[in-house]
């Protein structure tokens, strides 16, 4: 028989309408394109089926073949392991019947006979494309790893090699294949090959919308596949990425260093928070309100009122506005028609609330600012805060120099949350945006904007969704080498609800694909804000490492043990250290009521942190210690905070001593601050060890977790950089 090429496969199936391949066409068009698949062929009859038993050798695999029955063994339609003609013709027979009575409407094409492949380590390979994201490849180990534990990892397509064999290595499941209980380890290249192959074929035929190879089977050498199932797209492929805008760049340009302002429509009812929110920007700040009522107050606040935009003697750059919802058709109209750069729509009432009316105003709003190139920001959002220029979104906002950590936030609170929290998690803002609704600019457009900004050296962001997932995923991946970019993603529970009909779309739930897609592109996810601040307040003030041992340095015994438990728990290890380190620390270390095998349990030694000499020597060696990749101190500031209070030259000495360290180790040095009794006390001593460049952590497990998060993306940076 001549191997047909898959395209031609695939277009057979289209001219009858057929989405789904059968097992003999999914595997044809698999082994055309160059994958190991077992040999399959169609018998029509009994007897063609026992003589193509008898040309593949013994013993044989039979099954149902019909482009209408998803899965064959539900069915009864699979026969392993039959080993003569006469076990061939029966259950050829049984096959048939049993497809008969299962599926009377079925199209039966007959039964597929194949070779009866030797044992070896179940695994799936699949792909399927997610509505956001595009092609995505799934690795799984079959059985109840991947039905009870969903034990699989994701990657979008195209793959690297990297992604690869990352995806192999992430399973919990992992010593099942390299070798369990004595058992031979698989050839987990040939396992990458496979999905690198899978992948290629994502690329080649854009028609396929869903692919299963479960299982594959994984030898000591070599794997192949035994069950293929394919799915065409019933649509057609989807749109490439739009690029970027340069207009809107531009736009934002203009948004987030205005010269001059207006606020549309700010009200007493309001208590003028927009207007009074600008009573620190460096530039001019207009006010347009027609509600004669409203002009003393805001005649009060000093700034000039106009009764419409075309008016005011200057060129606006940027528009604050929380007019009611059915007013901002014109508003917006009004912006573009007066070539101002950007508006933010404080509004809500569109699309978020459901209702015909909001949906179709969002969509006039989009309209009209897509025709003008407006940056339109929101609705339903708290627009822009630039701290350097005044530029403030919230009274309450502090204001000065630039700092180095630009957000991005869908939610207002969140935004203006962690505006407010930064400062004391030592985090200064260069830029944060709150973009509600995403009408026009998405999360993409304000990555696109901070990763050129550069002020911004470090990125955080609270997503709820992103419309356009291939675009974000680009970006992601260019900017994540230079910049790390913190992302916590809201609404993670949410049950993912797609009609799919392979297991490897099953599979994909949206939390799945949003961390794994996430995680390749380079980023950090966080679960929630405390992460989110500690993972940027550590990538600010600690130098980079790529190795996960901890030395740690805790004051008591309890402390000594959970610390060690924290990190552990966070994927780093706590090694032992070497035997030059041993060998001095039992030159001065007081073991009675104390150790030092690691963690180091040093209260004595170095007299609760006052004995700074002593202090300073034990953290030398941890800095000196191959063993050792990170330094964490828990200050033990439950105990000594109260001394702190009373003699305040024992923090100072402390501090400069813990200072000095930091800033002359290579290695990134953590502290631990957990506020038992005096957390109002130690809002200030947190400020001081910021102020001194050291990071604190309010617990071990938020240290800990930092650290993790931390050293593996500079695990990926590392890589990244990799010629
Ligand atoms: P289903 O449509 O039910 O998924 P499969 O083709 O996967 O049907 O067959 C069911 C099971 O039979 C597989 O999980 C595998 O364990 C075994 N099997 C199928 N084909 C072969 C084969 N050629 N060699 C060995 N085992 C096979
Ligand atoms: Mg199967």
């Amino acid at each position: 028989m001549t191997q047909p090429d898959p395209t031609a496969i695939i277009h057979t199936a289209q001219s009858q309408s057929r989405h789904l391949l059968t097992e003999v066409e999914s595997k044809a068009l698999l082994r055309a394109a160059g994958l190991d698949v077992v040999r399959t062929e169609l018998a029509s009859s009994r007897d063609q089926a026992v003589g193509l038993a008898e040309e593949f050798g013994w013993p044989v695999v039979l099954k149902i073949c019909s482009p209408d029955i998803v899965h064959k063994s539900d069915i009864g339609g699979v026969r392993l392991n039959l080993g003569s003609a006469e076990a061939v013709g029966q259950a050829y027979d049984a096959i048939m019947n049993a497809a008969r009575t299962a599926q009377p409407e079925a199209r039966l094409d007959g039964v597929s006979v194949q070779p009866m492949a030797k044992p070896g380590v179940e695994v799936i390979i699949g792909l399927t494309t997610d509505p956001q994201f595009g092609s995505l490849l799934m690795f799984g180990l079959g059985g109840v790893a991947v039905e009870v534990l969903q034990d699989v990892a994701f990657r979008l397509a195209p793959l690297t090699s990297d992604d690869a064999r990352g995806m192999i290595r992430e399973l919990r499941g992992l010593p099942l294949l390299t070798g369990h209980r004595g058992q031979a380890a698989v050839d987990l290249n040939a396992l990458e090959q496979l999905l690198l192959g899978v992948s290629g074929l994502a690329t080649s035929y854009p028609q396929i919308q869903e692919l299963d190879l479960n299982p594959s089977l994984a030898y000591a050498d070599g794997c192949l596949a035994v069950d293929a199932r394919i799915v065409l797209r019933s649509d057609g492929p989807p749109p490439a990425p739009r690029p970027l805008s340069e207009h809107t760049q531009a736009a934002l340009e203009r948004v987030f260093h205005p010269k001059a302002v207006a606020v549309i429509g700010d009200k007493k009812a309001m208590n003028y928070m927009w207007l009074r929110s600008q009573n620190r920007f460096q530039g001019k700040v207009y006010s347009v309100q027609i509600d004669e009522r409203e002009l003393p107050g805001i005649e009060a606040l000093g700034v000039p009122n106009y009764t419409s935009l075309a008016d005011i003697p200057d060129e606006i750059d940027y528009v604050m506005t929380a007019v009611p919802r059915q007013v901002t058709p014109r508003i917006i109209a009004d912006c573009a028609a007066n070539k101002v750069g950007g508006v933010m729509l404080f509004t809500s009432g569109f699309s978020e609330v459901g209702d015909a009316e909001g949906k179709q105003l969002e969509q006039r709003l989009v309209e009209t600012a897509e025709a003008s190139e407006l940056a339109l920001i929101g609705p339903n959002c708290m627009g822009v805060y630039n701290p350097q220029i005044g530029l403030r979104n919230y009274t309450e906002l502090p204001t000065g120099e630039a700092g180095d950590v630009g957000f991005i936030g869908q939610s207002g609170t969140h935004t203006i949350t962690f505006s407010l929290a930064a400062p004391q998690h030592g985090i200064r803002i260069s830029k944060a945006v709150s973009f509600g609704n995403a009408a026009v600019l998405d999360a993409s457009d304000y990555l696109n904007y901070l990763a050129a900004d550069e002020q911004t050296r470090r990125i955080g962001m609270y997503l709820e969704g992103v419309r356009e997932g291939r675009r974000f995923f680009s970006l992601l991946r260019e900017v994540t080498p230079h910049k790390p970019v913190v992302i916590w993603k809201g609404g993670q529970s949410e049950a993912g609800q797609r009609a799919t009909s392979s297991h490897t779309g099953s599979l994909a739930t949206p939390v799945a694909i949003w961390d794994a897609v996430v995680t390749q592109a380079g980023a950090i996810p966080v679960a929630d804000f405390d992460t989110l601040l500690d993972v940027l307040h550590l990538l600010g003030l600690a130098k980079p490492t790529t190795g996960d041992g901890v030395g740690l340095v805790a004051m008591t015994g309890g402390p000594s043990v959970v610390i060690t438990d924290a990190f552990e728990q966070a994927g780093l290890r706590v090694p032992e250290l070497s035997q030059d380190s041993y060998q001095e620390l039992a030159s001065f270390f007081t073991v009675i009521g104390g150790s030092f095998r690691n963690p180091l349990d040093s209260g004595y030694t170095i007299g609760m942190g006052q004995s700074t000499d002593n202090l300073a020597r034990l953290l030398s060696i941890l800095e000196r210690d191959p063993r050792i990749d990170a330094i964490v101190m828990d200050t033990g500031a439950g105990l000594v905070a109260g001394q702190w209070q009373a003699r305040p030259q024992l923090l100072d000495s402390l501090l400069d001593t813990l200072s000095a360290f930091a800033t002359r180790s290579a290695k990134p040095f953590l502290t631990v601050l957990q506020p038992f009794n005096r957390e109002a006390e130690l809002l200030s001593v947190r400020e001081q060890f910021h102020a001194a460049g050291l990071p604190t952590f309010a617990t071990h497990a938020r240290a800990a977790r930092a650290l993790a998060l931390v050293t593996g993306y500079r695990r990926f940076q590392a890589s990244a950089s990799e010629p």
